[in-house]
């Protein structure tokens, strides 16, 4: 049985089987989760980085400045330059005092912000860092109070240097450690990067797989579609028995032919062909074989015409027609016809015409000029035909 194809029907057998990609989709939002984990992680990084340890490595350094700056002067007060004075040793070691807190509770000043250490042994250096500042403050004031004992080699000198070393020492330690933590972020810093630009190479590539996959089969279900439409075309211009052209590609074809011998003023020929007899053929040997017969006779017309512009067409029950452009010998091809057919030798014993099954043809040919004059060669192929019928069957009559 010949399998019907419909747009309607090719869409619903499509969308039945359509399944949605869920693990393509899944995949998706996978890989753009784990994107949005790694950008936040490389935003907090960056944060941590910019905005909370280097000012507080600049802060560590302002410390060991202002410090060793109070330090300088102190020196130079003690050996007798009047030029210095203790309020300004005392400003700086304040300065580097205000750095030290900055670290521990957080603070701002022109310039920038400090953001509070968090981890616990940095609040812990620092704070030693605070208290060795003190302790040096103290110092301070106290050899300047003792400015005649306090000269260089003294005892209270001694004192006041080891302790100034002291608080050197761990202001370092907080600020090598503070460069180590921002070496540290550095590093994962660098890390996150080329994660992030591998993950986007990965999404790009599973991204694009998916496109050329969805693309391809587009493709293939136009192709799909396409192909059946051609079938159904096929189908719709074909006479299902027979299987050469039905009525409708009879006139399809005949509209065409005719416009072009109009333009090239060309002849035109028709020729109708009615099988004699066929209703007493089928109720002798029935309707099976009626139909073999109407294949038979179909097949060596379509046969008896090999030029492509020759179109052979079922017209209706047992009449078939054949449309020739362009053609002199119009009349010779009918008769080669008729006798292909009783050369078939296809018995027909209730025929009155012969013992086989034969043909009646009527044939006309034009060279047309207007549309009205075309109508007529399809009617004056078929009075020929009424004639040949009338005038005993079997025989081909020209208009
Ligand atoms: P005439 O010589 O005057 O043409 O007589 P006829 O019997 O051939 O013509 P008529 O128009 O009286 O009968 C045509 C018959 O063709 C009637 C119908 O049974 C038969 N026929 C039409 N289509 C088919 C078909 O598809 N299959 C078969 N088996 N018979 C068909
Ligand atoms: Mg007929
Ligand atoms: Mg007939």
């Amino acid at each position: 049985m010949q399998r019907k194809y419909s747009m309607k029907q090719i869409a619903k057998e499509k969308m039945n089987n359509f399944r949605f990609p869920w693990k393509k989709f899944i995949g998706i939002v996978c890989a753009s989760i784990a994107m949005i984990i790694i950008i936040s992680f490389s935003f907090i990084l960056g944060y941590r980085m910019s905005e909370k340890h280097t000012p507080l490595i600049d802060a560590a350094m302002e410390i060991k400045l202002e410090a060793t700056t109070a330090h300088l002067w102190f020196e130079e007060i003690i050996s007798g330059d009047r030029n210095e004075k203790i309020e300004d040793v005392l400003k700086h070691i304040a300065n580097a005092m205000w750095y030290a807190n900055a670290m521990i509770e957080g603070g701002e000043n022109p310039e920038g912000t400090f953001l509070p250490l968090q981890e616990p042994d940095f609040i812990k250096k620092a704070q030693e860092v605070l208290e060795g500042l003190g302790i040096f403050k103290e110092m301070t004031l106290e050899r300047f109070n003792n400015f005649k004992e306090s000269g260089v080699g003294s005892d209270i000198d001694q004192r006041f240097d080891e302790v100034f070393q002291n608080f050197l020492e761990i202001a370092d330690q907080l600020e090598t450690e503070l460069q180590k933590t921002i070496a540290k972020e550095l590093y994962q810093f660098r890390v996150i990067h080329i994660l992030l630009i591998s993950f986007l190479i990965l999404l790009a590539i599973l991204i694009f797989v998916l496109f050329y996959k969805y693309e391809k089969e587009r493709a293939i279900n136009l192709e799909v579609i396409e192909d059946a439409n051609e079938k159904l075309r096929l189908l719709s211009m074909t006479d299902g028995l027979t299987g050469i052209a039905n009525k409708r590609h009879f006139n399809e074809y005949f509209e065409k032919e005719l416009h072009r011998a109009i333009r090239e003023k060309n002849p035109l020929s028709i020729i109708l062909v009615d099988i004699d007899h066929f209703k007493k053929f089928n109720d002798c040997y029935g309707h099976i074989v009626g139909d073999d017969c109407l294949i038979k006779v179909a097949n060596t017309l379509k046969n008896s015409f090999r030029r492509p512009a020759d179109l052979v067409a079922r017209f209706g029950g047992e009449e078939f027609s054949i449309i020739l452009p362009n053609t002199d010998e119009a009349c010779e091809y009918a008769i080669t016809c008729k006798t292909a057919i009783e050369a078939l030798k296809i018995p027909h014993e209730q025929s009155t015409t012969s013992d086989v099954v034969t043909v009646s043809i009527g044939m006309s040919s034009i060279t047309p000029n207007t549309n009205s004059t075309a109508i007529e060669l399809i009617q004056n192929a078929d009075k020929a035909l009424y004639r040949a019928k009338e005038s005993g069957r079997n025989r081909v009559v020209k208009f």
